[in-house]
């Protein structure tokens, strides 16, 4: 069940469309490991939903990431995940005070192809504009609007009910931007931490401008609070937060308004896990028969669907303890 008309209507299809290899998360193992394999079955498997980035671009500032040049590869390097160094000579001469700068296979993903193949997939066995109120275990089923399941998969990024985890619901404004020029601009990512990217589309010519720091529209304890705030935003707010995009990523690609034009806002949330490490990770979290997946990136529906398989699979053939079941409720996998 499905409370929007169509599907990937809310951040899965409102995104960066950045498919991650990890690059992105230095300061969290789990996120990176993730991210990696989650790549690797990604474009193993739906090789059609998304597409090589010919110059993709990670950047080390000199004296604005928490880590420097040195330790960003290393701990990239340990972790298992391919790039290329570029060396001082090849760094594009447009960026201010650079570290060092890792080109990677990183690829976009394609939404508008990717909204296509899992409609024909899922035709008939999903329900559209069907808000879900109340989903609750009674006896041996799961009741869902009072309607009677097997197991409930509460994947809504904690907009059906508070979630169990330390988190918070974050507000979102990335800005997509017209490229003036000729042929493809580099996807460029500076890191690491609150810092920002430039990142192609699927759509040619249209990018995506992200700020850490300037991205995010406050930090809420519920999903109503943070719906209210997007739609308190006026106007005016976006042109403040355009400038002060602008000026981030000035900072860093001096001549970014010489050679990009704003295009349209994307407003979202974002449910994010607490933690200046930044875990982006996918868990799992099973209580019965209702099973709640707090989503990491795109990348991970590999990783949740083999979590809530194999306890399917167990919850059926009755390999489940009691023990396993309490301990379950207290703690994820
Ligand atoms: C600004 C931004 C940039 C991001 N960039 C990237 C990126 O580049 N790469 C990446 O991998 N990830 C990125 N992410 C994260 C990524 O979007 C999320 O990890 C992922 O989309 C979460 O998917 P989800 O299905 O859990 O949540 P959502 O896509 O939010 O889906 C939740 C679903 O629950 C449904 N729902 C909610 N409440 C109810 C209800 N009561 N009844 C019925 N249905 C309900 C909604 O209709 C929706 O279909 C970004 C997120 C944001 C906000």
């Amino acid at each position: 069940m499905k409370k929007n008309s169509d599907i990937l209507g809310e951040a899965s299809g409102n995104n960066q469309f950045r498919l991650h290899l990890g690059f992105h998360y230095a300061r969290h193992n789990r996120t990176r490991i993730q991210s990696r394999d989650g790549y690797a079955r990604f474009t193993e498997r739906y090789p059609t939903l998304s597409k090589p980035i010919e110059n993709n671009l990670y950047v080390v500032p000199k004296f604005d990431s928490l880590v420097d040049f040195d330790t960003y590869r290393l701990i990239m390097f340990s972790s298992g995940i391919h790039f290329q160094e570029l060396r001082s000579n090849e760094w594009p001469s447009y960026l201010k005070d650079v570290d060092g700068v890792l080109k990677v296979d990183e690829h976009v993903l394609l939404i508008e192809k990717a909204r296509e193949h899992f409609k024909q997939k899922l035709a008939g066995k999903i329900r559209l504009n069907t808000k879900v109120e109340c989903a609750e275990q009674q006896g041996n089923a799961a009741l869902v609007n009072g309607e009677k399941f097997d197991f409930v998969i509460d994947a809504t990024w904690g907009h059906l009910s508070d979630i169990d985890y330390d988190c918070f619901y974050e507000p979102t404004l990335l800005l997509y931007y017209r490229y003036k020029g000729k042929g493809e601009y580099p996807a460029i990512t500076m890191v690491d931490g609150p810092l920002c990217s430039i990142y192609p589309t699927e759509k040619e010519g249209i990018y995506t401008l992200s700020s850490v720091k300037h991205t995010p529209l406050g930090k809420y304890d519920t999903s109503a609070e943070a719906k209210q705030r997007l739609r308190d935003f006026t106007d005016s707010d976006l042109k403040i937060k355009i400038a002060e995009m602008e000026a981030h990523v000035k900072s860093f690609v001096p001549d970014f308004c010489e050679h990009f034009e704003f295009d349209s806002p994307q407003f979202n949330i974002k449910t994010k896990l607490l933690g200046e490490h930044d875990d982006r990770s996918c868990y799992v979290k099973t209580d019965d028969r209702m099973i709640s997946v707090f989503s990491g990136k795109i990348d991970t529906i590999f990783f949740a669907a083999q979590k809530v398989c194999d306890y399917l699979e167990r919850y059926v053939h009755g390999e489940i303890t009691p023990q396993e079941m309490a301990k379950n409720k207290q703690g994820h996998v």
